[in-house]
C-alpha cells in the first residue's frame, strides 16, 4: 500500500474513517456506544412501541435532535448516543413479540452486523472497479437464490450466452415488481402491453403499470381472497388480442393468501400471457422442505418477485427479482463510458450496471450471503416453519376464545381475527388505543366486507404465552366507539 501522508491538513477528518486498516480500531469504540444506546432505548421503552402516539414521539424526538445542525459539532460519542437512544426508545421493535403488524421481520443478528461491512467498505456495483468481490460475491449468490426458484433450468452452456435462471438484487417487492413490468413491457411483441391481476395483487403493481406508462390493470375480483381461475379465464378470453401479462401473487400482504399459481400458469399458457408470480411474501417458503409444496406452479412464471426482508430476517433493503435465464435480463443493459466502456467489457471486465436501473448500488449481497451461509437451508427453513407454525398456534387460541372470530387458518404467518360482535369502528379503535398505549402493533386488513386485526408473525423467537398475552390485550381492551379516533 502507498504510504499516506498521515498528518496530512485532512489529518483530523482522516482519523474519523471507517475504512482502511485503522478504520476498525476507530469503530470499536464507536459501536460499543451504539450497542448501548441501543439497549438503554429499548430498555426505556418498555414496550413494542412508545406510548403516547406521534405527537408525543415527535416532542422527545425533536428535544433530542435539536439543534439537528449546530454551528459547532458535538462529536461522534455525544451524536451517536443521543440520537441512537431517541430512535431506540421511539421504534416499533419487531424483535418484541407484540409488534406484529407488518411484513417488517426481526432481523438476524449476523446478518446486522454483516450489513456494517457492507457499509465501512462502501463498494458500489455499478462498475467492477467499485466493487471488485462484491461484484464476484453478488454473481455467486444469486446464482444461487435463482436456482433455489428455478431449480430445473440448470446451468447450460451452449455459446457464448449461458442460459441460466439469474436473479437481481433489489430494495424489495416494489422493485421487483417495476422491474418485471419492464421486462415484460420490452418483451411484448404486441404492445401496449395489458397486465391483469386480481384484486388481491399489491398496490405496486398498479404504481408500476402507472409508472411504466401501460394501460390500467385489468382487476379480477377476489371474493374468496386469491384469483379464481375460471374467473381469470373468462376474464383474457374477453381482452384485445395484444400482449398480456398475468400477475399472480404467492402471498398477499393482507392476508398471505397464496393464488392457485399451477392453474394460472395453465391459463396464462393456453392464452399465449406471460406470468409474474409476487411472491415477495411467500418466497422464501422454499427454505422449508415442508412448506415449498405451497408454492409448486413457481417455475412457470417469466419472473418472481421475492423478499429476504419479510420472511428471510434481514434488515430492509432484500430484494430479489429472479427470472429463469439471465437472456431476459437484457432489455436492461445499459452503457456509459465511465462505468462500462465496450472495451472495458471485452477485456473481461464484468459489466454489472445492467444489473439494476440504479446507479451507486449497495452490496446488499453480503448479509443476504453470511445469512444463507451461518444458517444453511435447514436453518432459514426451519425458521419459517416455526413461524408457519406459530400462526397455526395463534388461530387455535382465537377459535377457542368465544369472543374472538377467526377469518381463516392461515396460508403463511398471517392471521385475521377480530372481537365477534364488534363493528369496524371498534375494530379500527382497538387497534389505535394499544397503539397509543404502547401496548401492541397489530396491523389491519379488509377482508369479506368487514374490517380485521391482522396479525403477521415474522418473529421465531415469539412464545405460545405471548401469543395468548397479545390475545388477552384485545378481549380485555374496552370497546368504545372510535373515540380515539384522531
Ligand atoms: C411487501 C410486498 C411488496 C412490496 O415489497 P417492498 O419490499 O415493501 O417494496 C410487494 N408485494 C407483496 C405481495 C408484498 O407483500
Amino acid at each position: 500500500m502507498p504510504p499516506h501522508p498521515a498528518g496530512s491538513p485532512s489529518g483530523s477528518l482522516a482519523a474519523g474513517l471507517a475504512g482502511g486498516t485503522q478504520g476498525p480500531g476507530r469503530l470499536r469504540p464507536l459501536l460499543g456506544t451504539v450497542l448501548t444506546a441501543l439497549a438503554d432505548g429499548a430498555t426505556a421503552r418498555g414496550g413494542p412501541l412508545p406510548a403516547g402516539g406521534p405527537e408525543a414521539v415527535a416532542r422527545r424526538v425533536r428535544e433530542a435532535c435539536t439543534p439537528v445542525l449546530p454551528d459547532t459539532g458535538t462529536g461522534a460519542e455525544e451524536a451517536l448516543r443521543t440520537l441512537v437512544r431517541a430512535l431506540a426508545e421511539g421504534a416499533a421493535d419487531p424483535a418484541d413479540p407484540r409488534c406484529t403488524a407488518h411484513l417488517q421481520c426481526p432481523p438476524l443478528a449476523a446478518a446486522v452486523a454483516a450489513d456494517l461491512a457492507a457499509g465501512v467498505l462502501n463498494p458500489s456495483l455499478d462498475s467492477w472497479d467499485q466493487a471488485p468481490s462484491a461484484t464476484a460475491l453478488e454473481a455467486e449468490t444469486t446464482a444461487v437464490l435463482a436456482a433455489l426458484v428455478y431449480p430445473h433450468q440448470g446451468p447450460g452452456s451452449q455459446g457464448p450466452v449461458h442460459h441460466a435462471p439469474d436473479a437481481l438484487i433489489t430494495t424489495g417487492g416494489t422493485e421487483s415488481n417495476q422491474l418485471a413490468l419492464l421486462l415484460a413491457r420490452e418483451h411484448a411483441a404486441h404492445p401496449p402491453l395489458q397486465v391483469v391481476c386480481g384484486a388481491n395483487a399489491h398496490h405496486s403493481i398498479h404504481r408500476a403499470a402507472w409508472l411504466l406508462g401501460l394501460p390500467e390493470p385489468v382487476t379480477v375480483d377476489t371474493p374468496a381472497g386469491i384469483v379464481d381461475p375460471g374467473e381469470l379465464a373468462r376474464t383474457l378470453e374477453h381482452l384485445p388480442r395484444r400482449s398480456t401479462l398475468v400477475v399472480a401473487t404467492a402471498g398477499t400482504t393482507d392476508t398471505g393468501a397464496i393464488d392457485p399459481l399451477p392453474q394460472i400458469g395453465r391459463i396464462a399458457e393456453a392464452y399465449g400471457a406471460a406470468l409474474h408470480i409476487d411472491a415477495a411474501y411467500g418466497g422464501p417458503l422454499l427454505f422449508s422442505d415442508r412448506e415449498a409444496p405451497k408454492l409448486d406452479g413457481l417455475t412457470a412464471a417469466a419472473s418472481v418477485t421475492l423478499d429476504l426482508h419479510k420472511l428471510g430476517w434481514q434488515p430492509v433493503a432484500a430484494g430479489l427479482l429472479a427470472v429463469p435465464d439471465t437472456a431476459a435480463l437484457r432489455p436492461l443493459d445499459h452503457r456509459a463510458d465511465y462505468l462500462n466502456a465496450a472495451d472495458d467489457t471485452e477485456a473481461g471486465m464484468p459489466d454489472v450496471l445492467g444489473r439494476s436501473l440504479r446507479t451507486s448500488r449497495r452490496p446488499d449481497v453480503l448479509k443476504i450471503a453470511v445469512t444463507l451461509r451461518a444458517l444453511g437451508r435447514d436453518g432459514i427453513g426451519r425458521l419459517v416453519d416455526t413461524v408457519c407454525d406459530q400462526a397455526h398456534t395463534f388461530a387455535d387460541l382465537i377459535e377457542q376464545e368465544p369472543g374472538l372470530t377467526l377469518h381463516r387458518r392461515p396460508a403463511i404467518s398471517t392471521v385475521l381475527f377480530r372481537p365477534a360482535d364488534a363493528t369496524d369502528h371498534q375494530v379500527a379503535a382497538i387497534r389505535r388505543t394499544l397503539l397509543d398505549q404502547g401496548r401492541a402493533v397489530l396491523g389491519r386488513a379488509r377482508a369479506d366486507g368487514r374490517l380485521w386485526l391482522k396479525a403477521t408473525l415474522l418473529n421465531p423467537a415469539t412464545r405460545p404465552e405471548d401469543l395468548q398475552q397479545l390475545l388477552d390485550l384485545i378481549t380485555s381492551a374496552p370497546r368504545t366507539e372510535g373515540t380515539t379516533d384522531r
